[in-house]
């Protein structure tokens, strides 16, 4: 089969041809329909200091996904032949402290698709059964192949209501775009985002944001409270991983408002003004990684079932397997929003 492959330890990959995956008695073989570019295949491509202590050449990149069950494993259940499914790519192993107490999320012995094992790049894929997740039929496959990350988006929007209230997202590539949508979806009475890029505040807009500020040429803070008649916003979720952008986020929050953190920092330790910009205002702050398993996956699939929320703006380019290059291009310039490959 046709699968695009990691093949050295730096920068690009390879598309090439292996061997179909031999299924496992827990696992389940799936034909892929489509696959989306995730972030961390970047990190992977570009090779950067993350991906050199995670990946193991060679190893087939990908972890967003949507295809077909063709085989299933003596063991698998509730699974079946024919099933339309996606997939969790967190595999938990059910039994460290975190598994027990309900936070599979933070599995200490955490395996992931495309990081840990061979990813969904390629034609076929094999997965352990316990993180399919079955689609409706009749969800397209360019939206079910984008249920995980758009599972970052709920979890970070919904980590409290947003019901009635005002919300401020600093960052909005793929996940921020999606992020605008839940909240949308969800109840928020105005939205601001703020990015670097207009091509990405111009997606967006068509995501329902009120309010989209360039922030390397506006004035972020002084727009927020001009739209919140001086009050500052409810709900802040901060989604670029810029410490500017933190600081700006928190000096624009009500006292009393909840801030969400998913964008992940480039240095460990970010300087914040704790005293008055989180203590005194009493802020609940939450850190967001991975979903919930799997009652953020119901959440994602009745949005996109109901058609609550329309994805289509974020899926901005399509693409043959072979032709992953041109998405990876894209997707380190910035100029992309969700790219889909089809193999
Ligand atoms: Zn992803
Ligand atoms: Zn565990």
């Amino acid at each position: 089969m046709k699968a695009v492959v990691k093949t050295e330890k730096k920068r690009g990959a390879e598309v090439l041809n292996v061997p179909v995956p031999k299924i496992k008695d827990d696992e389940i073989l799936v034909k892929v329909k489509a696959a989306a570019i995730c972030g961390t295949d970047l990190h992977i491509y570009v090779w950067n200091k993350w991906a050199e202590e995670k990946i193991h050449p060679p190893q087939i990149m990908g972890h967003e996904f949507a295809g077909e069950v063709v085989e299933t494993g003596k063991e698998v259940k509730r699974i079946k032949k024919g099933d339309y499914i996606s997939a969790e790519t967190h595999i938990s192993c059910g039994h460290c402290y975190q598994c027990l107490t309900g936070h599979p999320e933070v599995c200490e012995n955490l395996k992931i698709l495309g990081v840990s094992r061979d990813g969904a790049f390629a034609e076929y894929i094999a997965i352990p059964e316990k993180i399919a997740w079955k689609n409706p039929e009749n969800l397209p496959v360019e939206f079910a192949a984008i249920q995980e990350p758009l599972g970052n988006a709920v979890d970070t929007v919904l980590a409290e209501d947003v019901a009635g209230k005002t919300v401020a997202i600093t960052g909005v590539g793929p996940i921020g775009l999606l992020a605008v949508g839940v909240a949308r979806a969800s109840g928020a009475t105005k939205i601001i985002v703020s990015d670097l890029s207009d091509y990405h505040l111009e997606i967006a807009k068509k995501m329902g944001a009120d309010v989209a500020v360039n922030a390397g040429k506006e004035n972020f803070k002084e727009a927020v409270f001009e739209e919140t008649d001086g009050l500052g916003v409810d709900v802040g979720l901060e989604m670029s991983g810029s410490g500017k952008a933190l600081n700006d986020l928190l000096s624009v929050m009500t006292p009393g408002g909840r801030v969400s953190l998913l964008g992940l920092f480039g240095e460990d330790f970010v300087p914040v003004s704790l005293n008055d910009n989180v203590i005194f205002k009493k802020l609940r702050i939450y850190g967001i990684t991975g979903r919930r398993i799997f009652q953020t996956w119901v959440i994602v699939s009745r949005l996109l079932s109901s058609g609550r929320l329309d994805v289509s703006p974020v899926i901005t380019h399509k693409f043959k397997l072979e032709d992953f290059e041109k998405g990876m291009k894209l997707m380190e310039e910035k100029k992309s929003g969700k790219v889909i490959l089809y193999p």
